[in-house]
């Protein structure tokens, strides 16, 4: 059986780990590599060199940047009023590409999943309570943006407890908890909700 040269190869191997990427796919792809032109291989190489070195999580929400804060943070026009918690970065730019929602956000990068060893502590919750106890003054509302599956409202059910025990040993908190409306079927990810949907999912929110 005809097999593509050793370096040839080592690119589809690791094309072929990327999620939704077949091996076939992987072959073509690197092949597509090859006979891409020196100047824009070389500067895709660099771009994937420099990707880990360059990137990293916001101080304040955990967005990805390459700066201590991120653009969304930095930014004066955005609501601060307002924090929305969310599992992952796609999820974040979910509300951001749909232009339905003008506040912040936090990012914990996972949600609470007992059965793959993922508890409160492995994701950034403790980071968002440190954050909330500064914010007596600005802080009004924390909506709860997890999505709506088992973990994620396993997840939202016990950052709702930790915040309200923030709230009770500081009276200046006076933030309200919010979680998404159900426009959102059971089981649906953010990431793949249609702007419309997403949109009405936080217009309808809900006291939580
Ligand atoms: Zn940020």
């Amino acid at each position: 059986m005809a097999t593509l040269p050793a370096s040839l190869k080592q690119i589809a191997l690791f094309l072929e780990r990327l999620p939704g990427i077949g091996e076939k796919t992987a072959n073509r792809l690197a092949m597509y590599l090859l006979r891409m032109p020196e100047v824009e291989l070389q500067a895709f190489g660099e771009a994937v060199r420099e990707l880990k070195k360059r990137t990293k999580l916001c101080k304040q929400c955990l967005n990805l940047t390459e700066d201590e804060l991120c653009s969304i943070c930095m930014d004066n026009r955005k609501d601060i009023s307002t924090i929305t918690v969310v599992e992952t970065v796609l999820d974040l730019l979910s509300f951001e590409t749909g232009n339905i929602y003008n506040g912040l956000y936090h990012v914990l990068h996972g949600k609470i999943d007992p059965l793959n060893s993922v508890g409160p502590d492995e994701i950034y919750i403790n980071h968002l309570l440190t954050r909330v106890k500064g914010l007596t003054s600005s802080l009004k509302e924390i909506i709860l943006a997890t999505n709506p599956d088992m973990e994620g409202e396993a997840t939202a059910m016990y950052i709702k407890k930790q915040l309200e025990r923030l709230k009770e040993e500081d009276g200046g908190l006076k933030f309200k908890i919010t979680r998404l409306a159900y426009g959102l079927p059971m089981g649906a990810n953010l990431e793949y909700a249609d702007y419309g949907t997403l949109g009405k999912a936080i217009e309808g929110r809900r006291d939580y």
